[in-house]
């Protein structure tokens, strides 16, 4: 099959969380299953930019309502991914380095989907499955089965992920004129509480629509800020495949950004050789249990409550423990952060910002990795740290219900029900308790670093979906 993601993040050419990573897997498992997937993105003015080289492949043109874009196609020349991937080079919407969060996002992500499709309208090749990904594609399952230009693609079936149900990308009718021209007979198909909602309009066009686990694709047919009852109505074509991880990427034997190697036979020296190196760099005690979070500090996450368990644990447990925090987000968490910093020096320290290199020797180093998050779709630092080797505390909701289980349950982990600093500072009381005994933490990570949550298993089953249809 040929088979085109298009996403506005692939790891590693641009990434701001799991999208990213997911997108820049799936692909490869793919192709290594006898197809041939394909990647369409925009093309950043980031870092991955200016370390690669590239080849201009194709020259087209986007309209957005009244300006007309001119888009270059351009490929890397001097790195394999494993499959295809197309950039679109859309100067004055894209030639900035960060992602999202501009004021102009709307219009540029409308200009990515549109030139997206004008590119695919050139081929000659036959496309057998168009697979979007989060609303910045909402768009493009429309388009390709209503929009007079796109006519060619009507019977070419698509395929719509949502990964993170809360942002939906809304706004106002009065850009309608933004998408090109269709019937105004389904305007409906854009909408939804009398306003453009391309997360909507995905779930309403797409053939098939997953999330990224079981759990969560069961939870937002409950709750998914107001498109709960549209998901209950297309729920027949809705199913949740949980995320797999790329284990060639995140394999602490050969990860490149370890400064030390280590596998199930040598787990404990090298994740005490880690332990000590993150403890120097951030001034903690390496003789004590190392509880770590990375990730976006934003509700969603739990972050918000993340202070008050540093400083409830800290004041209850003096000296007994470490906690080290990689992440960015809300200011006024990052703030309260760094505050406890100050309260609690030698015992916790946090890392504002986005670093990768970090984060793998943080997985490599901690012992205990914790996810209280309220919302969390599939979530893939559990499953890193499994694979490096370091236990998961989390909250059971979403994919961390369907990947973590319990050590009272014969598990693994330590699950907690409530996104509350009570809550989590149960589950570290028990976690403390557990890594007393050296013997139970060491059967505990080799069977950890044992579990397989590689993609062939999902990669298969986005197959057998796309075959369906
Ligand atoms: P999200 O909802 O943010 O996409 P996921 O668990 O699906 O959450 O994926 C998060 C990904 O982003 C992981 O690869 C994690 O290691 C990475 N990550 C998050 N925050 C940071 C950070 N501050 N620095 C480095 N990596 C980060």
């Amino acid at each position: 099959m040929n088979i085109i993601h298009v996403s506005a993040e692939c790891y590693p050419v641009a990434k701001a969380g799991g999208l990213a990573d997911v997108v820049g897997a799936l692909p490869k498992y793919q192709n290594a299953l006898g197809h041939k997937a394909s990647v369409i993105m925009p093309f950043y003015y980031n870092k991955f930019r200016d370390a690669h080289t590239f080849k201009d492949i194709f020259t087209g043109y986007a309209r957005l309502a009244d300006i007309t874009y001119t888009f270059n196609v351009i490929i890397p020349q001097d790195v394999d991914f494993g499959y295809e991937i197309y950039l679109i080079d859309i100067p004055g919407l894209f030639d900035r380095d960060s992602i999202y969060s501009y004021d102009d996002d709307i219009e540029r992500f409308i200009t990515f989907q549109i030139a997206a499709l004008n590119w695919l309208n050139s081929w000659e090749a036959p496309v057998d499955i168009v697979h979007c990904h989060d609303q910045h594609t909402g768009f493009v399952p429309f388009m390709m089965s209503k929009v007079w230009d796109y006519r060619k693609f009507e019977h070419v079936p698509t395929v719509f992920t949502i990964h993170n149900g809360e942002y939906q990308g809304q706004f106002g009718f009065e850009k309608l004129h933004y998408l090109p021209p269709f019937h105004s007979y389904y305007n409906g198909l854009v909408e939804w509480n009398g306003e453009m909602n391309p997360l909507a309009s995905a779930i309403k066009c797409a053939w098939k629509v997953t999330t990224v686990s079981p759990s969560y694709m069961n939870e937002i047919s409950f709750s998914m800020k107001g498109l709960e009852g549209l998901l209950q109505l297309e729920k027949d074509k809705c199913l949740g495949i949980l995320n797999g991880i790329d284990v060639d990427v995140w394999n602490p034997e050969t990860d490149p950004l370890l400064d030390v190697h280590y596998g199930i036979r040598n787990i404990s020296g090298g994740k005490k050789a880690l332990k000590d190196k993150l403890c120097e760099q951030f001034n903690l005690n390496p003789s004590k249990p190392l509880f770590v979070f990375i990730g976006r500090l934003v509700k969603e996450k739990g972050a918000d409550i993340l202070p008050d368990v540093v400083y409830q644990t800290m004041i209850n447990f003096p000296g007994e423990q470490n906690i080290l925090v990689l992440g960015s987000g809300e200011q006024v968490i990052e703030g309260a952060l760094l505050h406890m910093e100050q309260l609690f020096k030698g015992n916790f320290c946090s890392y504002i910002g986005y670093n990768e290199k970090l984060s793998h020797e943080i997985y490599g180093g901690a012992d205990f990795l914790l996810m209280p998050s309220r919302v969390e779709p599939c979530g893939l630092n559990q499953l890193y740290a499994l694979r490096y080797g370091t236990i998961p505390i989390v909250r059971r909701t979403g994919g961390l219900q369907d990947t973590v289980i319990d050590m009272g349950d014969g598990g693994f982990g330590f699950c907690h029900n409530e996104c509350t600093t009570h809550d989590v500072l149960h589950s570290v009381i028990r976690a403390k308790a557990f890594y007393s005994d050296k013997k139970n933490v060491r059967a505990i990570r080799k069977q950890i670093m044992k579990i397989d949550h590689s993609w062939t298993k999902a990669a298969d089953e986005y197959v057998e979906l796309y075959k369906s249809i």
